[in-house]
């Protein structure tokens, strides 16, 4: 199970946000506290952020976050006011390259997935024949979450806001495979994740609002997403509901 995070707030370096926090993402490659599933997360990392305009920057490696000491500069110097960051542990079977490594982009946005479909992608045939054979010809890897990614994806292509897109596709998936389905997106103006089978937090702080697998630090202003629910986070608000349950399909 990778961790994720996601940050919407004041500009800061890359680094403040994922690197420098005493349980942030960057410990949390090989000491994650309450990762279920998985020990470390050394299969890979990635960071996507935001320019001052225009579409997101990614940096993603094949390689553990804390062997690439090129990143450790490049975080260092660069700022944003929006990032969305994984460390990953790739599910048995999945692409070990660099291109299975979140976050997924189109445009502007960028998504993650926690998670593993049980029985793997081929459990999800039924839902991926609804997308056009373009989208699965172009999936960014054969990772089961780029697979999800292109189902969420194509919600939003059809006006779908974030939050019921991710919950839709993480109940509908769920009906089709069980599986865990913490999904994480954002467009650099709002976050949207889901809690499906693993765990979510989030803090809204004067400078920055922070969604992530687990607490990045040790002050009490956590939250947890109660599991089955979507969340929405903007600078200083977060609205969460349930998701409802994907309706049976009747003969
Ligand atoms: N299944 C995805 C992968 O293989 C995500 C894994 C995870 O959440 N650990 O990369």
């Amino acid at each position: 199970m990778c961790r994720h995070l996601a940050y919407l707030g004041n500009e800061a370096a890359i680094a403040s946000v994922v690197i420098e926090p005493v349980r942030g993402l960057y410990r949390q490659a090989w000491a994650p506290r309450l990762q279920r599933y998985g020990t470390v997360n050394a299969d890979g990392f990635g960071v996507g952020w935001y320019p001052d305009d225009g579409a997101p920057a990614r940096y993603r490696r094949a390689v553990p976050m804390w062997a690439d000491r090129s990143f450790a500069d490049i975080a260092r110097v660069t700022r944003t006011r929006c990032l969305l960051a994984t460390v990953r542990s790739a599910t048995p079977g999945m692409p070990p390259d660099e291109s299975a490594a979140a976050p997924f982009a189109s445009g502007r946005w960028l998504f993650s997935h926690n998670g593993a479909v049980d029985g793997g992608t081929a459990s999800l045939e039924g839902l991926a024949a609804a997308l056009p054979v373009s989208r699965l010809l172009t999936l960014e890897s054969t990772v089961d979450s780029a697979l999800l990614w292109a189902l969420v994806l194509a919600r939003l292509d059809g006006g779908e806001a974030p939050a019921p897109a991710l919950g839709s596709v993480a109940a509908d998936a769920s009906a089709a495979a069980p599986g865990r389905y913490n999904f994480l997106l954002t467009d650099g103006e709002r976050i949207a994740a889901t809690a499906w089978g693993d765990t979510l937090f989030w803090t809204v702080r004067p400078h920055g609002t922070i969604v992530a697998s687990e607490p990045a630090d040790d002050l009490p202003d956590w939250n947890q997403a109660p599991d089955r629910t979507v969340l929405v986070a903007t600078r200083g608000r977060v609205d969460i509901e349930p998701i409802h349950p994907a309706r049976k399909e009747t003969a």
